[in-house]
């Protein structure tokens, strides 16, 4: 009896969640979607299911390939996948089942749930972007207009044009709607636009081909119904691309937006830590570049604590604390925490920040920077520190391992005890993964645009990394790459090592730099 009951309460814990996953660019998961995702236990996902989104879960739950590629061998049959579904929601399991898009457009989610309630276990559906929606705003083709269309109608190109008796109704569509998109066509493309001309469609109806819509690498061409096909097979269009067939693709002409920001189809490296990247990278991207990150850097604890130890248990007789990043700032507070202290154990201290950033990440830990450097550098701080004084002050800075001498020294010369502690060490990481060959591939076929070094580390570490025996064969690997250096130091030594800087902001912050990256794009 006790059996029993443990096993139906085990198994009305178990749920799937069908959820669309959006056309690939990760900020377009409904809010929904990603709720569920991040409490997922099992995630089962498809080829078209941005790979990005995977981020957000939890990182003991299991993660299942289901393929599914046009063309490719399939990694799982659909009853497999079926299979798996059903017996991981019996297990009691939290499973999702992600698939590109819309599930229930061209995605077989009816089928999986139609298994999911024969199998009586319970379930909840999330619809997604659908990629005739994605492809129709980032091509800059409404999908409908109201002086265009009053109808759309979505396709699937992928039924074979040998069959005998098509369940397409050409003869209704070709003149009866106003939009028609078509998925899964590419191979099919010079039978689907034959169709449309045989069934009294004009061949000079505009049409759009839109891969990989919604992503950085999206490709787009247009024609019409009697140019398209050619002009697919000579630009090398593969899958997965959407066909937009209809008057409305002539509203591209004004409102092509999305292609034309000015960093689009631009490959740039981005050298910082993985945690650090994320704003580079997002202001980079909303500019329409295809980032790649390369993690030179990993943040890693201090060989010893001690000196960080000593200065915790003293930190009376100090009247300042200075913080030059927000890994100094995390590192200090972690260690600080973890002896059983609190914010309290500085609020006699003075503190001093170095940015916006700095003081955003200080403010988190509910402290208010008193000193802020108007130039955002060593020398900045110490012309800042020199202002107001601190003759006869004692100034904790915890820091880097390695960093530059120039600030302790100049608050030494204005008479200060400065009492220096390494709180964190920038190491070059051991493992490589995936990455370091994908660059090593993008730099030799030529295909980056341009390398961002965020600090002198990145550009040491970035060479050292890429392998290269000498200075003429790291100049031959960077031909044509262009270099953009967050400030002079940086700069220094991307010069030092024989390279050229061609972008460097006149304010060292990651905002500024950008805009550097934008205007030398848009100078070109
Ligand atoms: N359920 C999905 C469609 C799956 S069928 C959806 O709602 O979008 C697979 C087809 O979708 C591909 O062959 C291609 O035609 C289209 N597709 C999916 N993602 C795409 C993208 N990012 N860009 C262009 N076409 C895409």
């Amino acid at each position: 009896m006790e059996m029993k009951l443990t096993e139906t309460t085990i198994k009305s814990r178990g749920k799937a969640y069908l959820v669309g996953a959006g056309p690939g660019d990760p900020g377009l998961i409904t809010v929904r979607g990603l709720e569920i995702l991040k409490r997922a236990e099992v995630v089962i996902y498809d080829y078209l299911a941005g790979k990005k989104l995977l981020r957000h879960v939890p990182k003991d739950a299991e993660l299942i390939y289901a393929g599914k590629r046009g063309g490719v061998k399939h990694t799982h049959t659909q009853d497999e996948i079926n299979q798996m579904l059903v017996d991981r929601v019996k297990s009691g399991k939290r499973v999702v089942r992600l698939k590109g898009g819309d599930p229930f457009i061209f995605g077989r989610g009816g089928e999986e749930l139609e298994e999911l309630v024969k199998a009586g276990l319970s379930f909840e559906a999330v619809p997604g972007v659908t990629s005739a929606s994605a492809a129709a705003t980032f091509a800059g083709i409404p999908i409908t207009h109201r002086r265009y269309t009053a109808s759309v109608a979505f396709i699937t190109g992928h039924e074979d044009p040998n069959k005998k008796k098509s369940n397409i109704a050409w003869d209704k569509i070709s003149t009866g709607v106003g939009t028609l998109v078509f998925y899964m066509g590419i191979k099919n493309l010079e039978s689907i636009v034959g169709n449309l001309m045989k069934h009294g469609r004009d061949p000079k109806t505009p049409v759009a081909v839109v891969r990989w819509a919604s992503r950085p690498n999206q490709r787009s061409v247009v024609g019409t119904l009697d140019t398209i096909a050619e002009i697919v097979r000579k630009e090398d269009i593969k899958p997965p691309a959407l066909t937009i067939v209809g008057d409305v693709v002539k509203c591209r002409n004004t409102i092509n937006w999305y292609e034309q920001r000015p960093l689009f189809g631009r490959r740039i490296v981005v050298t910082r830590t993985r945690d650090q990247a994320s704003e580079l990278v997002a202001l980079l991207e909303e500019n329409g570049a295809n980032c790649l990150e390369f993690a030179t850097i990993s943040l890693q604890p201090p060989d010893s604590w001690d000196e960080l130890d000593n200065a915790l248990v003293g930190l009376d007789r100090f009247q300042w604390l200075l913080f030059t990043s927000i890994n100094a700032i995390h590192a200090f507070f972690g260690r600080l925490f973890e002896k059983g202290l609190d914010v309290r154990a500085v609020a006699h201290c003075k503190i001093a920040s170095v940015g916006r950033v700095t003081n955003e990440c200080l403010r988190s830990y509910g402290l208010v920077s008193d000193l802020m450097p108007e130039k955002f550098t060593g020398e900045g701080m110490a012309e800042a520190f020199e202002k107001v004084g601190v003759q006869g002050d004692s100034i904790l800075i915890p820091r880097a391992l390695k960093a530059r001498e120039i600030l302790p020294e100049r608050l030494t010369a204005a008479g200060a005890q400065v009492h220096v502690v390494p709180v964190y060490q920038n190491k070059r990481p051991e493992s490589f993964d995936g990455m370091h060959e994908k660059l090593l591939a993008n730099l030799t076929d030529r295909q980056v645009d341009m390398v961002t070094f965020t600090s002198s580390s990145t550009v040491t570490n970035f060479i050292e990394m890429i392998g290269v025996k000498n200075r003429q064969e790291l100049q031959s690997l960077m031909e044509g790459v262009r270099i953009a250096a967050i400030g002079p130091i940086t700069a220094k030594t991307v010069e030092e090592n024989g390279l050229t800087v061609h972008v460097q902001p006149g304010k060292y912050t990651i905002p500024d730099m950008v805009d550097a990256i934008v205007a030398d794009a848009l100078a070109k």
